[in-house]
């Protein structure tokens, strides 16, 4: 399935629209989180951001996910403010996510002046990103953070390739300066909070409200995604898909076969209506899918 692509920037690297936000990743356990990760990848998604500070969100990319490393652009930040602790961090990154190469590398969570003075100081943060970037072990540097003040300073200073910013029907502040300052210095912009941390309930409708704007790309944070629901015959739809992908792919052959037996509403009780897939943001198949895992799982 084809994704809109769009450039992140100055990077130039060509971003599917609807990227893979990978905070909530902790809240799975590791087995869970290989065939969230894997579906991500086969609906055609490139971009994976995270961070350090989500606990074991970089394990499981790493381990669910190195094998397919060549499919993916991968983000991640860390909270460091100095040289030695931020050229720490992204060792630590690059082991703990089994890979050479990191794509996009950010300084998490800019509050305020002082927070971005230390980064940019002599000895700080952004000497361990650009020496990264000449040893090859980073692709670019960027900047995130809540407070539209102190990107919009931190994109002035030229240093950051990508800014990521909360965005959407509340909190449209970022429009204002930030996103025509990001545009004009050729900036890529990375939307996060596109559901405002779950507030909102039509998904389609937060994330299309956002596509619509001059931005590069928006991370919703997703774990078992459910944009497709509710379902008026009742189908828990990522559930579903869970179990089926830890069947076929993962050959959970004894496992998967009593989850779904537990399942109150199996597949077979799809009544094709479509409603699931004009809510779907990566245009899946479900109907499809779901007479497969009828087929497959009965
Ligand atoms: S097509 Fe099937 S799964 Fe989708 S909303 Fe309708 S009944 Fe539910």
């Amino acid at each position: 399935m084809l994704l809109e692509k769009r450039k992140l920037g100055r990077t130039n690297l060509a971003v599917t629209a609807i990227a893979f936000g990978g905070l909530p990743m902790q809240r799975c356990t590791i087995e869970e989180a290989a065939p969230v990760l894997e579906a991500a990848l086969d609906a055609g998604i490139n971009f994976i951001d995270t961070a350090r500070a989500y606990t074991d969100s970089e394990e499981k990319i790493g381990r669910h996910l190195s094998s397919r490393r060549k499919e993916y652009y991968l983000g991640t930040k860390s909270m460091a403010r100095d040289k030695a602790q931020m050229a720490k961090d992204i060792d630590l990154s690059l082991k703990t996510m089994k890979t050479d190469y990191i794509d996009l590398y950010q300084v998490h969570n800019i509050k305020n002046r002082e927070d971005l003075e230390r980064v940019m100081a002599p000895g700080g943060a952004l000497e361990a990103l650009e020496q990264a970037i000449a040893a090859g072990k980073i692709g670019f540097a960027g900047v995130t953070g809540h407070s539209i003040e102190m990107l919009i300073e931190a994109v002035k200073t030229e240093k950051f390739s990508t800014v990521q910013v909360p965005f959407n029907f509340i909190e449209t502040q970022a429009r204002e300066v930030l996103f025509p300052l990001a545009k004009r210095l050729n900036v890529g912009t990375i939307i996060m909070k596109p559901l405002g941390g779950g507030q909102f309930n039509n998904p389609d409708v937060a994330l299309r409200f956002i596509l619509e704007h001059d931005i590069s790309t928006v991370i919703p944070g997703m774990d078992e995604c459910g944009y497709c629901l509710p379902c008026p015959a009742g189908l828990d739809i990522p559930t579903l898909f869970i179990i089926h992908l830890q069947y076929t792919r993962y050959n959970m052959k004894t496992a998967s076969p009593l989850r779904y037996q537990a399942m109150p509403v199996k597949a077979s009780a799809c009544m094709a209506c479509g409603q699931c897939e004009k809510r779907c943001p990566y245009d899946l198949p479900i109907r499809e899918r779901l007479e497969q895992i009828a087929a497959d799982m009965g």
